[in-house]
């Protein structure tokens, strides 16, 4: 009998050991919230289409309206990205509308209370006080913190009051959190940041290799979509953890966590000694190949297997099927993303992409997975680590074109390029920031090792939070709240991971006095003096034909979408459209082989893999690996704890993974209660024993705000993406 199997039946004798993770066995019967039952209908009359505002795939929902109000939805059929399904968070999207924590006055904290004042005043209150600060220290000691959450016309307002009307250099956006790894990588590969992919690209791929995705519970439609292949898809999934979907893979390489970046260069290696090079793609479509392949030469089959615990067979068993299969498709999200040498990760899987040719073609692609729902809109449009529409802020050439379009004075453009999150909150901790606005986020919960992140706000002299709810641990620790409208209360674009633009409508009222993100920073710019500098920016349909014209001669061009109407006609529309140009249903990218860098050629990027900043050892001996919980949560559960449907859906609790040989040799038993340190701090959670993790490495889903009291503060040099995913921890039974 094997050291586990002794470990399991011991475990089994005395507490029991669990079959899959926590969550597989809270969502195995979701009832009427089930994917892709058919709805109850409703007169048509009354049901307005509009998508989701939750995450980024962008299904669309037909809304049923009474009098005039949204009373109930259903997912949409017609819709070429959802066609009828729905996960719980968007079966439930209208239930976070009606909390009772809304935000719904102004609020101003007076000593310790908050109190309620007019929009006149929390307008006067916010120019006087941002103002004051500018003018005793400088352009650089304000900052704002944008979002993935907000319209696009909105994001792209706020970015452009806050950087050309109050003068701020320094903004960024919680989609630092999430994509700027994939930003990063796809910009210097490819010469922009550009996904390549349709999800029907799902649907004709031979192989599919998912990378650091638990896409069953992540992005449960786009799982759907896999499901839909008629090509009886190889699945690969990398992932440490036997998640929901490597249970579902035909092939789960569970390698040692964090050595994905050596498996693909081991994986490449194989695919150049084997003859499986896309030799004509890679010499008239890419540059740097002779380089790439010299550096794979310490990458031998010996050192792959001992680095990732994957045997040198398998691994040349997977090489062939990359490198023979017809279409291949790589998706990566935030397993990747969220790494110390993420950047590199995902370069090492476009590199995969551009040696064997699987770009460009149905069912291939080096493919990013996005997380907010208007994550895209943010990397394009939220004038925070790029100028409006994809451009340059240290460009000359682009201050100029932007300057012209918005007849504004090209002065008014920062020439610098912003300090990131990071920065920024070190700015705050070391006094060089004293003014800091926050839209639709929720740092204080969501940033990493946020163990001393209330002491670091603290040292703001002024934190302006504008956000649905006055609950948040941001909003609670706010000067001033800006009590905003949400989803369905409002009107704009979201842009989705396959960059289709989709459009939210206004089928709800805002409570109390709260208004449109749109109106906020509207009024706000009045009150500041910008009337004259915004006289076009009345409402988000102007907007929206400003970055029209913004993103012409972009790769992201989309002058041949009409209006919010024709993105409804046509069931969403991708970028790029030009103009004269006419939408199709699918679009990817790169078909012609022309990439966005000056030479039109693709870049391989790689890098020697850099030490792990916290590996496990001593006090410390194993490695915390967090990540989604469920279908049923979204990130800090800010809206999804609204909905009793959803928290039936999720543990009510936070809790940890662990294997049964850690659990056995920790004295851990589960469902009772653990201690669960790190460095920075320690929580106390619920043991789950479970081998689904990995031995050495326990698991912690990101969605209680325990977990980032344990998480260690350190970026991608790149991308300066915080690496979520690996930590050093010791766990320790909670004496009774
Ligand atoms: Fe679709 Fe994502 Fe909304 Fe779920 S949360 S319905 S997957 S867009």
């Amino acid at each position: 009998m094997s050291l586990y199997q002794k470990a399991v039946d011991l475990f089994q004798s005395r507490v029991r050991v669990h079959d899959g993770p926590l969550t597989s066995q809270l969502v195995r019967t979701p009832g009427k919230f089930g994917l892709g039952q058919v709805p109850d209908r409703v007169a048509p009359d009354a049901t307005t289409a509009m998508v989701c505002g939750f995450c980024s795939t962008g299904c669309s929902l037909n809304v049923h309206l009474r009098d005039g109000e949204a009373s109930n939805l259903t997912p949409n059929f017609d819709y070429p990205v959802n066609l009828g399904m729905a996960c719980p968070k968007g079966w439930e999207a209208l239930a976070p509308l009606a909390a009772t924590d809304r935000a719904t006055e102004p609020l101003l904290r007076v000593g310790e209370e908050m109190t309620e004042v007019s929009w006149e005043q929390a307008a006067e209150v916010f120019t006087s006080r941002m103002k004051a600060i500018l003018q005793t220290h400088g352009p650089e000691s304000v900052a704002f913190l944008s979002t993935g959450q907000i319209c696009t016309e909105e994001m792209a307002f706020l970015g452009a009051f806050a950087k050309f009307g109050m003068g701020l250099v320094h903004g960024d956006g919680n989609t630092r959190q999430c994509m700027a790894t994939a930003v990063r990588a796809y910009k210097e590969s490819f010469g922009f940041d550009a996904p390549p992919f349709s999800y029907a690209d799902f649907e004709q791929s031979d192989v599919i290799v998912l990378v650091g995705s638990n896409l069953c519970i992540a992005h449960p439609i786009m799982w759907q979509r896999i499901l839909r292949n008629p090509r009886s898809p190889e699945i690969i999934v990398v992932d440490p953890r036997r998640t929901e979907t490597a249970m579902q893979a035909t092939t789960h390489l569970a390698i040692s966590p964090k050595s994905d970046l050596i498996l693909f260069y081991g994986l490449a290696r194989l695919i150049v000694e084997r003859g499986l090079v896309e030799e004509d793609f890679v010499a008239a479509h890419t540059n740097g190949f002779e380089g790439f392949r010299d550096h794979l030469a310490s990458f031998t089959s010996e050192f792959t297997e001992r680095e990732t615990g994957i045997a040198a067979e398998e691994l040349i068993r997977i090489a062939e099927l990359i490198g023979s299969g017809k279409r291949v498709s790589f998706w990566w999200t935030m397993g990747v993303n969220q790494g110390w040498e993420a950047t590199r990760t995902a370069q090492a899987i476009i590199n995969l992409a551009l040696l064997t040719g699987n770009i460009g073609k149905p069912g291939t692609g080096a493919n990013s997975i996005t997380g907010q729902c208007n994550a895209m809109g943010s990397r394009l449009f939220s004038n925070t680590s790029n100028l409006l529409g994809g451009h340059e802020f240290t460009n000359p050439e682009h201050r100029t074109k932007v300057a012209k379009i918005l007849d504004i004075p090209v002065e008014s453009i920062p020439d610098q390029n912003s300090l990131a999150y990071d920065q920024i909150l070190e700015g705050v901790k070391a006094g060089r920031i004293k003014g800091l606005w926050v839209i639709a986020t929720n740092p204080a919960h969501s940033w990493i090792g946020r163990q001393e992140f209330s002491s670091v706000l603290a040292e703001l002299d002024f934190l302006v939070v504008q956000d649905m709810y006055h609950s948040t641990e941001t909003a609670r620790l706010a000067d001033l709240v800006l009590p905003a409208a949400g989803w369905g209360e409002k009107e704009g674009t979201l842009i989705n991971s396959e960059r289709r633009f989709g459009v939210v409508k206004k089928v709800s009222r805002a409570p109390g006095r709260a208004l449109t993100d749109f109106n906020i920073i509207r009024l706000l710019a009045t009150t500041w003096g910008c009337c004259e500098m915004f006289r076009r920016w009345k409402t988000p349909s102007d907007v929206f034909q400003i970055m029209k014209e913004l993103s012409a001669e972009q790769p992201c061009d989309f002058g041949g979408i009409e209006d919010f109407d024709h993105i409804d006609r046509e069931g969403g529309i991708q970028w790029p459209l030009p103009k004269g140009q006419s939408p199709e249903k699918e679009r990817r990218l790169f078909h012609e082989g022309a990439f966005y860098t000056p030479d039109a050629r693709a870049r391989f990027l790689y890098e020697s893999p850099a030490a792990d900043p916290e590996p496990p050892g001593g006090e410390y001996p194993l490695r915390l690996l967090t990540g989604r919980g469920s279908s049923a949560q979204w990130h800090t559960q800010t809206r999804t704890g609204k909905s009793g449907v959803l928290r039936n859906l999720s543990p009510a609790y936070n809790y940890l993974e662990i294997h049964p040989l850690d659990a056995l040799k920790y004295g851990i038993e589960s469902g009772r209660e653990v201690k669960v340190a790190s460095l920075r701090g320690s929580v106390t959670v619920q043991a789950f024993v479970t081998p689904t993790v990995p031995e050495g490495a326990v698991f912690m889903p990101m969605h209680e705000e325990t977990t980032n009291r344990l998480t260690l503060n350190f970026v991608d040099p790149y991308s300066r993406q915080p690496s979520y995913k690996s930590c050093a921890v010791a766990v320790a039974m909670v004496e009774k």
